[in-house]
């Protein structure tokens, strides 16, 4: 079988392999590049499901890893789409305490509490506000108070991956498409990637690899990794008045520990008012499409505090899966780990979201990881 030989292969070109491989050329600048990436074009699976929020972190723990990539992230990731040209919005972001919450309101009360806390440790600008200050962001959203959190941006994710591409390319770094690796062999010094058509021979490997990348760790002798399946659905809505009415992020009250956010409101950089996601455990990324969920739960979470919104005005749209790594009782967190110093192979298991805010930082902790094991030419 044909093989070729690479000091450095990316196996995945989602946005955490193509931030990795943009920031891996300039440091390691002389050492050859690839990207394998099953699907025809990058960034097709998880990131194109996103909705493309750059998030604050007042949702995540702030000891965990999660929410020191997220706070580097953040920064890098809209300093990359002001040098690119990649489209953005400052919308900014309400948390709200509903009418409809008020049977539970102490379980409410404890969940606004624990997000204020987060947000004051991890030092994010936040202010609780009064309905009428709501309303005047929020014309459509009802609610009997809220948090306001200015610092948040939804960005034009695809375009965002394809700079990435771009810029990682004209330094040399090749990206191959319709590639999908079968298994990671350690052979002496160096990796065996086989691909099906031929077999690609590494000195270092990042697996980022996203939905595939716990079974690809294992196939290198890595520990294993338990990961559990999401899926997270959107429904749009299509009635213009209502559409129009909503400027930014609405979501309701986080309850730590729950596999999700919370269903909620999301302007997109394209004007589209997209309710969900919804978190719901499947078997298996084939999954995805199946059995879709009728609009009904949708419809029952965010009516509280979107009182105006109907069935009739809703489409079902697409749908994302989260990975996440299940740790015992913890949080999940990002797992991003140099399992092999020698030959070097970090694999990138359980970036859910805030995965696309966190990308660049991510992408700067593997170099981390590297720079002691990657000799300069
Ligand atoms: C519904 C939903 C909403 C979200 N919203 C947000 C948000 O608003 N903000 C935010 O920050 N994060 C969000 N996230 C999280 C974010 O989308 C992910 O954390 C991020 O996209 C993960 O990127 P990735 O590159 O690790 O994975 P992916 O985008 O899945 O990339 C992995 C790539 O590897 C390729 N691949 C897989 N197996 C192989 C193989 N064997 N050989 C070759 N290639 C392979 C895949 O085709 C894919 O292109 C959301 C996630 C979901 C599901």
């Amino acid at each position: 079988m044909h093989s070729e030989e690479f000091d450095i292969a990316i196996i995945g070109a989602g946005i955490v392999g193509c931030a990795t491989a943009h920031h891996l050329v300039r440091t390691f600048p002389n050492r050859s590049l690839i990207v394998l990436e099953r699907r025809e074009q990058p960034g097709l699976e998880t990131s194109s499901a996103s909705s493309g929020v750059i998030h604050s972190g007042i949702h995540l723990p702030p000891t965990s890893r999660k929410a020191r990539l997220a706070q580097r992230g953040r920064v890098l990731t809209l300093s990359a789409c002001t040098t690119f040209g990649v489209r953005m919005q400052h919308c900014g972001m309400h948390v709200v305490v509903s009418p409809g919450d008020v049977p539970h309101l102490t379980g409410e009360m404890r969940g606004f509490f624990e997000l204020l806390r987060r947000a004051r440790t991890q030092g994010v600008p936040c202010t609780v506000v009064p309905p009428w200050n709501v309303r005047k962001h929020e014309p459509a959203v009802r609610c009997i108070f809220g948090i306001h959190i200015p610092d948040v941006t939804v960005i034009d994710v695809p375009t965002l991956v394809r700079a990435f591409v771009h810029h990682a390319a004209t330094r040399g770094a090749q990206f191959r498409y319709r590639t999908p690796v079968h298994a990671i062999e350690r052979s002496g010094t160096r990796y065996h990637l086989t691909t099906g058509t031929n077999t690609i021979r590494a000195n270092v490997v990042v697996n980022a690899a996203g939905l595939d990348a716990a079974r690809l760790a294992k196939t290198a002798g890595a520990p294993e990794y338990r990961i559990d399946l999401y899926r997270g659905e959107y429904y749009e809505v299509l009635y213009p008045e209502l559409r129009d009415a909503v400027r930014g992020l609405v979501y309701p009250v986080y309850r730590p520990g729950s596999p999700g956010l919370g269903i909620h409101l999301t302007k997109t950089m394209d004007g589209r008012l997209l309710i969900g996601p919804n978190a719901q455990r499947i078997p298996t990324p084939a999954a995805l499409t199946e059995n879709r969920t009728p609009p009904e739960p949708f419809l029952a979470a965010v009516q509280p505090f979107l009182p105006t919104l109907r069935r009739e005005h809703l489409r079902y749209d697409h749908a994302g899966i989260r990975t996440k790594y299940v740790n015992g009782n913890e949080e999940s967190d990002f797992v991003i780990a140099l399992d092999h110093a020698d030959p070097p192979l970090v694999n990138c298991i359980g970036i859910e979201s805030p995965g696309v805010t966190a990308a660049p930082a991510i992408a700067e902790h593997i170099a981390e990881l590297l720079q002691t094991r990657i000799a300069p030419c």
